[in-house]
Protein backbone atom coordinates (compact mmCIF):
# COMPACT_ATOMS: atom_id res chain seq x y z
CA UNK A 1 0.00 0.00 0.00
CA UNK A 2 1.18 3.39 -0.76
CA UNK A 3 1.52 5.86 2.00
CA UNK A 4 1.65 9.01 -0.08
CA UNK A 5 -2.11 10.93 0.77
CA UNK A 6 -4.82 10.29 -1.52
CA UNK A 7 -5.17 12.56 -4.48
CA UNK A 8 -8.68 13.05 -6.09
CA UNK A 9 -9.17 11.41 -9.90
CA UNK A 10 -8.56 14.17 -12.10
CA UNK A 11 -11.61 15.18 -13.27
CA UNK A 12 -12.69 18.18 -15.55
CA UNK A 13 -15.35 20.57 -15.10
CA UNK A 14 -16.45 20.41 -18.20
CA UNK A 15 -17.21 16.93 -17.17
CA UNK A 16 -19.52 18.17 -13.90
CA UNK A 17 -21.85 19.91 -16.75
CA UNK A 18 -23.02 16.72 -19.00
CA UNK A 19 -26.31 15.27 -17.82
CA UNK A 20 -25.98 11.60 -18.59
CA UNK A 21 -28.25 10.44 -20.95
CA UNK A 22 -31.60 9.41 -19.55
CA UNK A 23 -31.94 7.15 -22.63
CA UNK A 24 -28.91 5.52 -22.76
CA UNK A 25 -29.40 4.66 -18.95
CA UNK A 26 -32.68 3.50 -19.74
CA UNK A 27 -31.73 0.89 -22.74
CA UNK A 28 -30.14 -0.98 -19.98
CA UNK A 29 -32.92 -1.22 -17.77
CA UNK A 30 -35.35 -2.26 -20.25
CA UNK A 31 -32.85 -4.81 -22.09
CA UNK A 32 -34.66 -7.66 -20.51
CA UNK A 33 -35.92 -10.15 -22.75
CA UNK A 34 -39.56 -9.88 -21.39
CA UNK A 35 -39.77 -5.79 -22.08
CA UNK A 36 -40.92 -4.60 -25.55
CA UNK A 37 -39.10 -1.23 -25.98
CA UNK A 38 -40.37 1.03 -27.32
CA UNK A 39 -37.85 3.36 -25.89
CA UNK A 40 -34.74 3.39 -27.94
CA UNK A 41 -33.99 4.76 -31.42
CA UNK A 42 -32.51 2.23 -33.36
CA UNK A 43 -33.38 0.96 -36.39
CA UNK A 44 -35.29 -2.09 -37.58
CA UNK A 45 -33.23 -4.69 -36.67
CA UNK A 46 -34.90 -6.98 -39.20
CA UNK A 47 -34.09 -4.26 -42.36
CA UNK A 48 -30.29 -3.97 -41.63
CA UNK A 49 -28.90 -4.94 -44.98
CA UNK A 50 -26.52 -7.50 -42.98
CA UNK A 51 -26.04 -9.79 -46.56
CA UNK A 52 -25.43 -6.36 -48.89
CA UNK A 53 -22.57 -5.30 -46.19
CA UNK A 54 -21.42 -8.38 -45.90
CA UNK A 55 -20.57 -8.90 -49.39
CA UNK A 56 -19.52 -5.08 -50.03
CA UNK A 57 -16.86 -5.85 -47.26
CA UNK A 58 -15.62 -8.49 -48.74
CA UNK A 59 -15.15 -6.80 -52.07
CA UNK A 60 -13.83 -4.03 -49.65
CA UNK A 61 -10.88 -6.07 -48.14
CA UNK A 62 -9.33 -7.10 -51.12
CA UNK A 63 -8.08 -3.82 -51.32
CA UNK A 64 -5.11 -3.25 -48.90
CA UNK A 65 -6.21 0.63 -48.87
CA UNK A 66 -9.46 -0.66 -46.55
CA UNK A 67 -7.77 -1.71 -43.81
CA UNK A 68 -5.12 1.47 -43.46
CA UNK A 69 -5.02 4.58 -41.86
CA UNK A 70 -7.06 7.21 -43.70
CA UNK A 71 -7.93 10.76 -45.04
CA UNK A 72 -9.16 12.55 -42.33
CA UNK A 73 -11.86 14.00 -44.13
CA UNK A 74 -13.03 10.47 -45.21
CA UNK A 75 -12.62 8.45 -48.27
CA UNK A 76 -12.70 9.34 -51.48
CA UNK A 77 -15.01 7.34 -52.71
CA UNK A 78 -17.67 8.09 -49.60
CA UNK A 79 -16.97 11.56 -50.00
CA UNK A 80 -18.25 11.47 -53.30
CA UNK A 81 -21.34 9.61 -53.51
CA UNK A 82 -22.38 11.74 -49.59
CA UNK A 83 -21.27 14.64 -52.21
CA UNK A 84 -23.89 14.07 -54.80
CA UNK A 85 -26.76 12.64 -52.44
CA UNK A 86 -26.27 16.35 -50.58
CA UNK A 87 -26.20 18.56 -53.95
CA UNK A 88 -29.31 16.38 -55.18
CA UNK A 89 -31.09 16.84 -51.79
CA UNK A 90 -29.73 20.76 -51.46
CA UNK A 91 -30.29 21.90 -55.06
CA UNK A 92 -26.39 23.10 -53.99
CA UNK A 93 -23.16 22.45 -56.24
CA UNK A 94 -21.96 20.53 -53.00
CA UNK A 95 -18.18 19.07 -53.96
CA UNK A 96 -16.00 16.51 -52.65
CA UNK A 97 -13.96 18.76 -50.60
CA UNK A 98 -16.72 20.00 -49.03
CA UNK A 99 -17.91 16.88 -47.25
CA UNK A 100 -16.14 15.65 -44.48
CA UNK A 101 -16.96 12.11 -43.03
CA UNK A 102 -17.13 11.58 -39.63
CA UNK A 103 -17.97 8.97 -36.64
CA UNK A 104 -21.60 8.44 -36.95
CA UNK A 105 -23.50 11.91 -37.01
CA UNK A 106 -22.58 12.94 -33.67
CA UNK A 107 -19.21 13.04 -33.74
CA UNK A 108 -20.07 15.68 -36.66
CA UNK A 109 -21.73 17.56 -33.77
CA UNK A 110 -19.31 17.25 -31.26
CA UNK A 111 -16.60 18.19 -33.57
CA UNK A 112 -18.70 21.38 -34.79
CA UNK A 113 -19.70 22.83 -31.00
CA UNK A 114 -15.91 22.44 -30.15
CA UNK A 115 -15.10 24.54 -33.51
CA UNK A 116 -17.74 27.14 -32.87
CA UNK A 117 -18.33 27.27 -29.33
CA UNK A 118 -16.66 28.65 -26.24
CA UNK A 119 -17.50 27.91 -22.71
CA UNK A 120 -20.26 30.58 -21.93
CA UNK A 121 -21.48 31.23 -25.56
CA UNK A 122 -25.49 30.42 -25.92
CA UNK A 123 -27.01 28.01 -28.00
CA UNK A 124 -30.56 27.32 -28.82
CA UNK A 125 -31.98 24.47 -28.94
CA UNK A 126 -35.66 23.15 -29.60
CA UNK A 127 -37.21 21.67 -26.66
CA UNK A 128 -38.14 18.83 -26.51
CA UNK A 129 -34.67 18.43 -27.92
CA UNK A 130 -32.49 15.48 -29.04
CA UNK A 131 -30.61 14.44 -26.00
CA UNK A 132 -27.39 13.84 -27.89
CA UNK A 133 -27.21 17.38 -28.85
CA UNK A 134 -27.57 18.35 -25.04
CA UNK A 135 -24.77 16.31 -23.97
CA UNK A 136 -22.75 17.53 -26.73
CA UNK A 137 -22.98 21.65 -25.95
CA UNK A 138 -23.20 21.39 -22.16
CA UNK A 139 -19.86 19.32 -22.90
CA UNK A 140 -18.88 22.25 -25.05
CA UNK A 141 -20.02 24.57 -21.87
CA UNK A 142 -22.42 26.60 -23.41
CA UNK A 143 -25.72 28.30 -22.14
CA UNK A 144 -28.71 26.56 -23.94
CA UNK A 145 -32.11 28.52 -24.36
CA UNK A 146 -34.93 26.51 -25.11
CA UNK A 147 -37.67 27.21 -28.19
CA UNK A 148 -40.74 24.98 -27.88
CA UNK A 149 -41.20 23.00 -30.84
CA UNK A 150 -45.16 22.64 -32.63
CA UNK A 151 -47.24 20.89 -35.27
CA UNK A 152 -44.99 22.76 -37.80
CA UNK A 153 -41.33 22.10 -35.99
CA UNK A 154 -39.78 25.08 -34.39
CA UNK A 155 -41.57 28.69 -33.25
CA UNK A 156 -39.57 30.29 -35.15
CA UNK A 157 -41.71 33.55 -33.81
CA UNK A 158 -40.67 31.69 -30.58
CA UNK A 159 -36.81 32.35 -31.48
CA UNK A 160 -37.22 35.45 -33.37
CA UNK A 161 -38.72 37.13 -29.98
CA UNK A 162 -35.49 35.96 -28.01
CA UNK A 163 -32.83 37.55 -30.92
CA UNK A 164 -35.27 40.71 -30.60
CA UNK A 165 -34.74 40.52 -27.02
CA UNK A 166 -30.75 40.54 -27.61
CA UNK A 167 -29.92 36.81 -27.49
CA UNK A 168 -26.94 36.42 -29.70
CA UNK A 169 -27.12 32.30 -30.19
CA UNK A 170 -23.65 31.46 -31.92
CA UNK A 171 -25.69 27.89 -32.78
CA UNK A 172 -28.99 27.00 -33.58
CA UNK A 173 -29.62 23.11 -33.65
CA UNK A 174 -32.71 21.71 -34.89
CA UNK A 175 -33.44 17.99 -35.99
CA UNK A 176 -36.06 19.83 -38.71
CA UNK A 177 -37.23 16.56 -40.57
CA UNK A 178 -39.44 13.63 -38.40
CA UNK A 179 -37.82 15.49 -35.16
CA UNK A 180 -36.45 13.32 -32.35
CA UNK A 181 -38.71 13.16 -30.05
CA UNK A 182 -41.79 15.34 -31.49
CA UNK A 183 -42.12 13.43 -34.39
CA UNK A 184 -42.80 16.49 -36.20
CA UNK A 185 -41.34 18.38 -39.29
CA UNK A 186 -40.16 21.74 -39.67
CA UNK A 187 -42.43 23.63 -42.22
CA UNK A 188 -40.59 24.96 -45.18
CA UNK A 189 -41.85 28.40 -44.86
CA UNK A 190 -40.14 28.64 -41.23
CA UNK A 191 -37.01 27.19 -42.80
CA UNK A 192 -36.56 29.99 -44.97
CA UNK A 193 -37.20 32.48 -42.19
CA UNK A 194 -34.74 30.87 -40.11
CA UNK A 195 -32.42 31.36 -42.72
CA UNK A 196 -33.26 34.55 -43.00
CA UNK A 197 -32.36 35.22 -39.14
CA UNK A 198 -29.05 33.04 -39.28
CA UNK A 199 -28.29 35.58 -42.07
CA UNK A 200 -29.46 38.83 -39.95
CA UNK A 201 -28.38 37.77 -36.69
CA UNK A 202 -24.90 35.72 -37.59
CA UNK A 203 -25.49 32.78 -35.94
CA UNK A 204 -25.16 29.34 -37.56
CA UNK A 205 -28.16 26.59 -38.12
CA UNK A 206 -27.13 23.31 -37.50
CA UNK A 207 -29.52 20.94 -39.35
CA UNK A 208 -29.23 17.20 -37.82
CA UNK A 209 -30.58 15.36 -40.52
CA UNK A 210 -30.55 11.62 -39.67
CA UNK A 211 -34.61 11.21 -40.48
CA UNK A 212 -34.78 13.06 -43.43
CA UNK A 213 -34.40 10.26 -46.42
CA UNK A 214 -36.95 8.12 -44.32
CA UNK A 215 -40.30 10.43 -45.40
CA UNK A 216 -43.17 7.79 -45.79
CA UNK A 217 -44.82 9.91 -48.44
CA UNK A 218 -43.76 12.15 -51.12
CA UNK A 219 -40.01 12.74 -51.20
CA UNK A 220 -38.12 13.92 -48.53
CA UNK A 221 -38.24 17.05 -47.09
CA UNK A 222 -36.18 20.24 -48.75
CA UNK A 223 -33.46 20.82 -46.36
CA UNK A 224 -33.14 24.04 -44.61
CA UNK A 225 -29.48 24.40 -46.36
CA UNK A 226 -31.56 24.64 -49.68
CA UNK A 227 -32.74 27.81 -48.25
CA UNK A 228 -29.77 29.66 -47.30
CA UNK A 229 -25.73 29.48 -46.64
CA UNK A 230 -25.22 29.61 -42.50
CA UNK A 231 -26.12 26.13 -42.66
CA UNK A 232 -24.13 23.22 -41.15
CA UNK A 233 -25.93 20.08 -42.48
CA UNK A 234 -24.92 16.76 -40.31
CA UNK A 235 -26.15 13.28 -42.33
CA UNK A 236 -25.71 10.26 -41.01
CA UNK A 237 -25.86 6.41 -42.38
CA UNK A 238 -27.19 5.10 -39.09
CA UNK A 239 -30.88 4.53 -40.36
CA UNK A 240 -30.88 4.08 -44.03
CA UNK A 241 -27.89 1.39 -43.69
CA UNK A 242 -26.72 0.56 -39.79
CA UNK A 243 -25.55 2.48 -37.12
CA UNK A 244 -22.64 -0.23 -36.53
CA UNK A 245 -21.29 1.56 -39.76
CA UNK A 246 -20.75 4.99 -37.43
CA UNK A 247 -20.83 6.60 -40.79
CA UNK A 248 -22.14 10.48 -40.71
CA UNK A 249 -21.16 13.25 -42.31
CA UNK A 250 -21.00 17.31 -41.99
CA UNK A 251 -21.31 20.00 -45.01
CA UNK A 252 -20.71 23.34 -43.84
CA UNK A 253 -19.02 26.64 -44.80
CA UNK A 254 -15.74 25.96 -45.76
CA UNK A 255 -13.72 27.80 -42.35
CA UNK A 256 -16.04 25.78 -40.29
CA UNK A 257 -15.57 22.12 -42.20
CA UNK A 258 -12.23 22.86 -41.87
CA UNK A 259 -12.26 23.30 -38.52
CA UNK A 260 -14.16 20.25 -37.89
CA UNK A 261 -11.23 18.39 -40.33
CA UNK A 262 -8.55 19.74 -38.04
CA UNK A 263 -10.26 19.05 -34.83
CA UNK A 264 -10.73 15.54 -36.28
CA UNK A 265 -7.20 14.83 -36.92
CA UNK A 266 -6.21 15.38 -33.03
CA UNK A 267 -9.71 13.32 -31.97
CA UNK A 268 -9.33 9.93 -33.89
CA UNK A 269 -6.54 10.89 -36.86
CA UNK A 270 -9.63 8.94 -39.08
CA UNK A 271 -12.56 7.09 -39.60
CA UNK A 272 -12.59 3.34 -40.31
CA UNK A 273 -11.73 3.06 -43.81
CA UNK A 274 -13.41 -0.24 -43.80
CA UNK A 275 -16.78 0.81 -43.18
CA UNK A 276 -16.72 4.00 -45.09
CA UNK A 277 -15.92 1.71 -48.03
CA UNK A 278 -18.65 -0.55 -47.39
CA UNK A 279 -20.73 2.68 -47.10
CA UNK A 280 -20.01 4.28 -50.46
CA UNK A 281 -20.42 1.06 -52.13
CA UNK A 282 -24.51 0.53 -50.89
CA UNK A 283 -25.11 4.35 -51.31
CA UNK A 284 -23.51 4.58 -54.59
CA UNK A 285 -25.35 1.66 -55.28
CA UNK A 286 -28.74 3.58 -56.67
CA UNK A 287 -30.34 1.03 -57.95
CA UNK A 288 -29.99 -1.45 -54.87
CA UNK A 289 -30.29 1.99 -52.11
CA UNK A 290 -33.03 3.37 -53.78
CA UNK A 291 -35.30 -0.37 -53.47
CA UNK A 292 -34.05 -0.43 -49.95
CA UNK A 293 -34.80 2.86 -49.21
CA UNK A 294 -38.30 2.40 -50.05
CA UNK A 295 -38.84 -1.07 -48.53
CA UNK A 296 -37.65 1.15 -44.87
CA UNK A 297 -40.04 3.35 -45.77
CA UNK A 298 -43.13 1.07 -46.71
CA UNK A 299 -42.03 -0.73 -42.96
CA UNK A 300 -42.12 2.15 -40.81
CA UNK A 301 -45.39 3.36 -42.59
CA UNK A 302 -47.19 0.45 -41.63
CA UNK A 303 -45.30 0.22 -37.86
CA UNK A 304 -46.23 3.53 -37.27
CA UNK A 305 -49.84 3.42 -38.25
CA UNK A 306 -50.13 0.64 -36.52
CA UNK A 307 -48.81 2.15 -33.28
CA UNK A 308 -51.04 5.16 -33.73
CA UNK A 309 -54.01 2.63 -34.90
CA UNK A 310 -53.36 1.15 -31.47
CA UNK A 311 -52.69 4.06 -29.52
CA UNK A 312 -55.87 5.95 -30.60
CA UNK A 313 -57.90 2.49 -29.54
CA UNK A 314 -56.23 2.09 -26.23
CA UNK A 315 -56.22 5.61 -25.14
CA UNK A 316 -58.96 7.34 -27.36
CA UNK A 317 -58.88 11.15 -26.78
CA UNK A 318 -57.11 11.03 -23.20
CA UNK A 319 -54.24 11.18 -25.11
CA UNK A 320 -52.92 14.14 -27.63
CA UNK A 321 -50.53 11.95 -30.05
CA UNK A 322 -48.06 13.17 -33.12
CA UNK A 323 -48.97 12.24 -36.55
CA UNK A 324 -45.73 10.39 -37.86
CA UNK A 325 -45.12 11.37 -41.54
CA UNK A 326 -41.45 9.83 -41.38
CA UNK A 327 -38.64 9.07 -38.98
CA UNK A 328 -39.33 6.79 -36.15
CA UNK A 329 -40.86 8.73 -33.14
CA UNK A 330 -44.51 9.06 -32.16
CA UNK A 331 -44.99 11.48 -29.18
CA UNK A 332 -47.55 11.25 -26.92
CA UNK A 333 -49.02 13.44 -24.18
CA UNK A 334 -51.96 12.68 -21.62
CA UNK A 335 -54.34 15.24 -21.02
CA UNK A 336 -55.28 14.80 -17.50
CA UNK A 337 -51.69 15.59 -16.79
CA UNK A 338 -49.99 12.38 -15.30
CA UNK A 339 -46.20 12.09 -14.32
CA UNK A 340 -44.98 9.32 -17.19
CA UNK A 341 -41.82 9.25 -15.00
CA UNK A 342 -44.15 7.82 -12.73
CA UNK A 343 -46.13 5.48 -14.82
CA UNK A 344 -42.65 4.21 -16.64
CA UNK A 345 -41.74 1.98 -13.78
CA UNK A 346 -45.64 0.62 -13.76
CA UNK A 347 -45.16 0.29 -17.02
CA UNK A 348 -41.53 -2.46 -17.27
CA UNK A 349 -43.48 -4.51 -15.07
CA UNK A 350 -46.59 -4.98 -17.34
CA UNK A 351 -43.35 -5.78 -19.96
CA UNK A 352 -43.46 -2.16 -21.67
CA UNK A 353 -40.62 0.60 -22.05
CA UNK A 354 -40.59 4.13 -23.56
CA UNK A 355 -38.93 7.56 -23.10
CA UNK A 356 -40.34 9.85 -20.44
CA UNK A 357 -40.98 13.30 -22.19
CA UNK A 358 -39.00 14.96 -18.97
CA UNK A 359 -35.70 13.20 -20.47
CA UNK A 360 -35.78 15.56 -23.67
CA UNK A 361 -36.29 19.41 -21.55
CA UNK A 362 -34.30 21.90 -22.19
CA UNK A 363 -36.48 24.26 -19.78
CA UNK A 364 -40.10 23.14 -18.32
CA UNK A 365 -40.23 19.60 -18.55
CA UNK A 366 -43.53 18.04 -20.38
CA UNK A 367 -44.07 15.48 -17.50
CA UNK A 368 -47.36 14.22 -19.27
CA UNK A 369 -45.66 13.42 -22.39
CA UNK A 370 -43.44 10.46 -23.83
CA UNK A 371 -41.72 9.20 -26.78
CA UNK A 372 -42.17 5.95 -28.24
CA UNK A 373 -40.55 4.43 -31.53
CA UNK A 374 -42.87 2.27 -34.05
CA UNK A 375 -39.08 0.96 -36.16
CA UNK A 376 -38.32 -1.99 -33.96
CA UNK A 377 -41.03 -4.41 -33.90
CA UNK A 378 -43.79 -5.71 -36.54
CA UNK A 379 -47.15 -4.52 -36.61
CA UNK A 380 -48.80 -7.30 -34.15
CA UNK A 381 -45.77 -6.69 -31.68
CA UNK A 382 -46.53 -2.58 -31.61
CA UNK A 383 -50.28 -3.70 -30.62
CA UNK A 384 -49.40 -5.81 -28.09
CA UNK A 385 -46.96 -3.01 -26.67
CA UNK A 386 -49.49 -0.83 -26.63
CA UNK A 387 -51.92 -2.97 -24.86
CA UNK A 388 -49.53 -3.23 -22.15
CA UNK A 389 -49.00 0.19 -22.02
CA UNK A 390 -52.72 0.72 -21.69
CA UNK A 391 -52.67 -2.13 -18.86
CA UNK A 392 -50.26 0.17 -16.84
CA UNK A 393 -51.69 3.42 -17.56
CA UNK A 394 -55.09 2.38 -15.78
N1 LIG B 1 -29.02 13.29 -34.46
C1 LIG B 1 -30.20 12.79 -34.08
C2 LIG B 1 -31.39 13.68 -34.10
C3 LIG B 1 -30.32 11.46 -33.69
O1 LIG B 1 -31.52 10.99 -33.32
C4 LIG B 1 -29.17 10.64 -33.69
C5 LIG B 1 -29.20 9.19 -33.26
N2 LIG B 1 -30.23 8.74 -32.54
C6 LIG B 1 -27.95 11.21 -34.09
C7 LIG B 1 -27.92 12.53 -34.47
C8 LIG B 1 -26.66 10.44 -34.09
O2 LIG B 1 -26.65 9.40 -34.97
P1 LIG B 1 -25.33 8.74 -35.56
O3 LIG B 1 -24.17 9.22 -34.73
O4 LIG B 1 -25.55 7.28 -35.42
O5 LIG B 1 -25.23 9.20 -36.96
Amino acid sequence: MSSLAPHPYPLSARLRDVRGSAIRDLLTLTARADVLSLAGGLPAADLLPRTRIADATARALAAPGAVQYSETAGVAALREVVAAIESARTGRDIGTGDVVVTSGSQQALDLLARVTLDPGDDVVVEDPAYVGALQVFQAAGAVLHGVPVDTDGMDVDALELLLLGGLRPRLVHTVASFHNPRGVTLSQARRARLCALADRYGFLVVEDDPYGLIAFDGPPPVPIAAHGERVARLGSASKVLAPALRVGWLVAPPEVSAGVERLKQSTDLCGSALTQTVAAELLADTTWFDEHLRSLRTAYRSRARALTAALDDAFGDAVTRSTPTGGMFCWVEFRDGRDTGALLPRAVDHGVAFVPGAAFAVGTPRTSALRCSFAGYPEPVLRGAVLRLAAAAT
